[in-house]
This record gives structure tokens, C-alpha cells and sequence, in this order.
């Protein structure tokens, strides 16, 4: 009978045929089992990339962790500017979080099992700040220096079932894809929810109600610990990877990913929390109802908060209960927006120094512009993100339009950002002027050449030289490469004028340029006209002296 199953179930290589035209058919669409949790959707696209360039370690280095709080600190000083207070919680949450994984490991090491009797309450994270503060960027860059796998997702993307959005189950999956399918890595793992606020309940009328509850119930499981299946049980490629696995005798190891040791990271911007704990801060004082001011949250308030604001503001209290460490990312100015600008490792001025570059134009960023720009970009009310927007918007028909042209620099000063059209101009002018110069130095490079080669002189008009230059940059060669082809022959032709005239010097003008075969072949005729006599007798010397 087993013979008969045998023969009927097609071979791993067939399956592995069969699946890879499938999704073929599918189109590339199909990798993820669910949009909501992968990194290539909306505006967190290029951070995604980002991320996928961690360097991950084996699990092992991992438990080699011997960062202290500070360390990370530091770190983190290196690229985020401000948001003192979330650094240093964040530090000491993820030290606690992977000193108390490496004590476990070694005890399971010595012990053979995890030791039961072992108390400890997870330091899962919630970071309450607005949109564009370093958040993503924080842990972002936590995730890189421990070197373990980051995912992020929205937690709006997903619902209680999974059907209608993704299966939250699917977050730990991805884990183990980004450790390249180490699933030892990926149960040590950062797992980082925005928007988490949108789950609220929605008594303050803020929120999702019954799937957004739902939603945190399905999340508290995971904070918590429990076996997750390696593969999505309603994703057909994973099943039938799974019987691939099978059939080639593959499927020995683990199966399922324990989320004991993964760290959680839940964010959001909790509008009107802040309205939550002023209410009960002032409950006290001068009774409920009183007119509270919308401002955001800031460091002095969130010390205030308590786990039943954030009851009060829709969430179970389950839920809230496992994110025990809760910090705050402060909403930035356009004096925090310089500092990013000019002191972040990964600032975006660096980002378009690069760009520029790319095309032999050294982009300088002038102080008077970095403060424009912070100004503007505070105006946006997207945090840092806006800084990007701005710069685009500044920038853009620059890098569109210098490219190619012969400018080599580019200050970005108050001026390009004030009256950016008259600018712009300008370095269209000097786009243009610049290129006559270069065109120049590459006639004047050939005209060399061929001087050492044939021991003739020519040397090239101002207009010759336009010339070449617009045809150049017309057919996108170089002058120099031009000429070359133009005037391959042309030592024959001068070289005989020489002779006919003793003139070993030659103005090569634009008619030169536009029809060197026939400005030649004049030059040529005119050489045995003008000096009929001269030639004559050298004709008539040689004859003699024969
Ligand atoms: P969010 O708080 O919404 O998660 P991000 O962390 O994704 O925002 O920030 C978007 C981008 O803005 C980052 O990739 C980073 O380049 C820049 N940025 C944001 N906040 C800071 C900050 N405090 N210091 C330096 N750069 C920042």
C-alpha cells in the first residue's frame, strides 16, 4: 500500500517543478501569504530596505550579548537626535530582554531543559509619539546593532481571524525569513507594531471596537508565549513546501516557533490620551469637564501617565498590562530638524551629497538653507519624514536638469530655496558656459594628439569648438571622441597642403565642424592655387635634381 501512496505522490523535484510554474502564473505578487505584514507597502517602503540589509548574527552571537544600557545609548546617539528619555528605556529594556535570554539559554544548556520555576515578566515596549520622530528609526537601529531579525507591520493591517487583513501569526513568520530561515534567530527576534493605538476600543470614540479588541487578544498570546507554526496553515506555498520538505526528507527540524523570547515593540500616536490624563490630573483640582487644551504629549506629562489611562483611553487591560515599559517620543522642532540635518549619521544631506555625486556634482548644504529647510519642514507636521518632502520639492528640477550639463558644484544656500526659478536659471547659464570650457579642453586635448602623431599643428575656432560641443552633448559622447571620428583622415589632406604651402599650422573653423570632408578638400584646392608657382618649382628642383 505503500508502495501505491508512493508512486502517486509526485517526487520533491516534481513538486519543486510544479510550484515554481505556479507561482510563475501567479506573477511575483504572491511571495507574501498576506499583504498587511509585508515591509514593501506605502511610505514605510524605503525604510524596509533598510532593514533588510541588518546584518543578521547566528543565535549563538546573540547570546554573546554583553552590551550594558549605555552602550546602546550610544549607539543610538550616533544616528537619532533628541528623544533622550525613550533611548534610555529602550537601552535598558532590550539589555534586560537579552541578558535574561542568555541566562535562560544558559541554563538550558546546563540543565538540559528550561529550568519552570524561573520568574519574569517580559519588558515589552509601547511608544506613545506622533508620526516621523525616530521610532521605527530607534528600533530600527536596535534591531542592527544586537543583530537580530526586525519586522514591522501596521496594526491596522490585520484583523482578529485573519481573513480580512493578515494573520497576526504571520509577523512571527517573517521573523524567521528575515534571520534567512534560522529559526533559533528568529525566536530572539524584535517585532515592532505601529499604530497599535487604532486597536483602542471605541469608548473614547477612538478606536476599532469589537476587531480591534479582538486584535489585542490575538497579540497578548503572542506577547506572552506560545508555539506558532513555522508555516501559515491557510498558505498554500508553505504547505506544499512543507510536503517538499517532507518527501525529501528535509522536515526533521523544528516546526513550530516559540515566542518566549521575542520582543515586542507596540507604538502609536495616542491622540487624545494626552486629553485622558489631564482629565484625571485635574479631576482632582478643579472637577471633570473642565476645558482641556490638544497639545502633544511631552515628557513632563507622560511621567504623569498610568496604566488606567490608557484603560480609559481603550484598551484591555490585559493587553496594556504586557507592555510594561512605556515611553514617549517628543514631538520635534525646526531646531531639532537642523541638528538631524546637520548631525545624524544618516542624515539626508548625505543621502543628496550622494545623489548629486552620482553625476559628478559636488552638492554643498549652506546653513542659511539647512534652516529654511527645517522651517518648512516643521510646517508639514510629519516630523522628520517632512524633511525629505521638502528637499524634493527644493531640489527636484535640479537633479533633473544639471545632470549632463557640465556643472560640477552645487551650493545650496536661503537663496536656491527663496527664489529657486532665477537660480535655477542661472545654473543653466552656467551649465551652458561651462560646457564651451570643457569642450574646449578637449579640443585643445586633440589638437595635441594629433600634433604628437602627425607633427602637424591645428587648433580649433571658439566657434569650431561650440560646435562640437552642442553636437557632443547631442549625441551624449565626449568632444574628444567626436573629433576623433571627424577628423580621422585629416592628416592626409593637411600634410599635403603643408607640402604645397610650407604651412604646417592649420585654424580648423566651424564649417570645419559641419562638413570636414568639404572644408578640406577647398582648403586643399585652394593650396595648389595659391601656390601653383612654389609647387611648380619644387616640382621642377626635384626634376632637376634627378
Ligand atoms: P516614526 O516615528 O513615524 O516611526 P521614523 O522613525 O520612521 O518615524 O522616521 C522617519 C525618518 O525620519 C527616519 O528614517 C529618519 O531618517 C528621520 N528621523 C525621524 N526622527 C528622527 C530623529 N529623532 N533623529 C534623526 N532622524 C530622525
Amino acid at each position: 500500500m505503500s508502495d501505491k501512496k508512493d508512486k502517486d505522490m509526485p517526487d520533491a523535484d516534481d513538486l519543486q517543478k510544479m510550484i515554481k510554474d505556479m507561482f510563475g502564473k501567479m506573477g511575483s505578487g504572491v511571495t507574501m501569504p498576506f499583504p498587511g505584514f509585508s515591509h514593501d507597502d506605502g511610505e514605510d517602503a524605503p525604510e524596509s530596505t533598510d532593514f533588510d540589509d541588518v546584518e543578521m548574527k547566528s543565535a549563538d552571537a546573540v547570546f554573546d550579548f554583553n552590551y550594558k544600557p549605555r552602550d546602546i545609548k550610544a549607539h543610538l546617539d550616533r544616528f537619532v537626535i533628541r528623544q533622550d528619555e525613550a533611548k534610555k528605556a529602550l537601552s535598558i529594556a532590550v539589555c534586560d530582554h537579552y541578558n535574561h535570554a542568555k541566562y535562560m539559554r544558559g541554563l538550558e544548556q546546563e540543565h538540559g531543559k528550561i529550568p519552570e520555576n524561573i520568574e519574569y515578566q517580559k519588558q515589552n515596549v509601547i511608544v506613545v509619539g506622533p508620526t516621523g520622530v525616530g521610532k521605527t528609526y530607534l528600533i530600527k537601529h536596535i534591531a542592527e546593532m544586537i543583530g537580530v531579525p526586525f519586522v514591522k507591520a501596521d496594526a491596522t493591517k490585520f484583523s482578529e481571524t485573519g481573513y480580512v487583513g493578515g494573520d497576526v501569526d504571520d509577523l512571527v513568520r517573517e521573523l524567521v525569513q528575515k534571520a534567512d530561515g534560522d529559526m533559533e534567530l528568529a525566536e530572539y527576534g524584535i517585532i515592532y507594531i505601529d499604530e497599535v493605538d487604532k486597536l483602542a476600543s471605541s469608548s473614547t470614540g477612538m478606536g476599532r471596537d469589537v476587531s480591534g479588541r479582538g486584535v489585542q487578544t490575538t497579540l497578548l498570546k503572542l506577547m506572552e508565549e506560545t508555539e506558532v507554526a513555522a508555516r501559515n496553515p491557510n498558505d498554500m506555498k508553505s504547505q506544499m513546501m512543507a510536503m517538499m520538505d517532507m518527501q525529501s526528507g528535509r522536515g526533521g527540524g523544528k516546526d513550530t516557533i516559540n515566542t518566549r523570547h521575542i520582543l515586542f515593540i507596540v507604538s502609536g500616536a495616542f491622540s487624545g490620551l494626552e486629553k485622558v490624563i489631564k482629565k484625571r490630573l485635574r479631576s482632582g483640582q478643579i472637577g471633570f469637564g473642565a476645558e482641556v487644551s490638544e497639545s502633544p504629549i511631552d515628557e513632563e506629562l507622560f511621567s504623569q501617565i498610568n496604566t488606567q489611562d490608557f484603560i480609559d483611553f481603550g484598551f484591555e487591560a490585559e493587553f496594556i498590562g504586557r507592555l510594561p515599559v512605556r515611553v514617549v517620543c517628543e514631538k520635534l522642532e525646526s531646531k531639532d530638524f537642523v541638528n538631524i540635518m546637520k548631525n545624524s549619521e544618516g542624515s539626508l544631506l548625505r543621502q543628496y551629497e550622494r545623489e548629486f555625486a552620482a553625476y559628478g556634482i559636488q552638492a554643498k548644504f549652506e546653513d542659511s538653507a539647512i534652516e529654511r529647510i527645517a522651517e518648512r519642514a516643521e510646517s508639514e507636521n510629519t516630523g522628520a519624514r517632512a524633511l525629505m518632502t521638502v528637499c524634493e520639492g527644493l531640489l527636484r528640477d535640479f537633479k533633473f536638469e544639471l545632470p549632463g550639463t557640465a556643472v560640477s558644484e552645487l551650493t545650496i544656500d536661503s537663496d536656491l530655496i527663496e527664489k529657486r526659478e532665477t537660480v535655477l536659471e542661472k545654473y543653466r547659464e552656467l551649465g551652458k558656459r561651462v560646457d564651451v570650457a570643457k569642450a574646449r579642453e578637449e579640443a585643445d586635448l586633440y589638437a595635441r594628439e594629433f600634433h604628437e602623431k602627425h607633427s602637424i599643428h591645428i587648433h580649433f575656432s571658439d566657434e569650431a569648438v561650440a560646435l562640437l560641443g552642442e553636437e557632443a552633448a547631442e549625441q551624449a559622447r565626449s568632444v574628444l571622441q567626436l573629433c576623433q571620428q571627424r577628423f580621422k583622415d585629416y592628416q592626409f589632406g593637411l600634410k599635403l597642403i603643408e607640402k604645397n604651402t610650407g604651412v604646417g599650422e592649420f585654424d580648423l573653423e566651424k564649417e570645419a565642424v559641419l562638413d570636414a570632408d568639404k572644408f578640406l578638400s577647398e582648403r586643399v584646392v585652394q593650396s595648389y592655387n595659391t601656390d601653383t608657382d612654389t609647387a611648380q618649382t619644387d616640382c621642377t628642383s626635384e626634376n632637376e635634381s634627378e
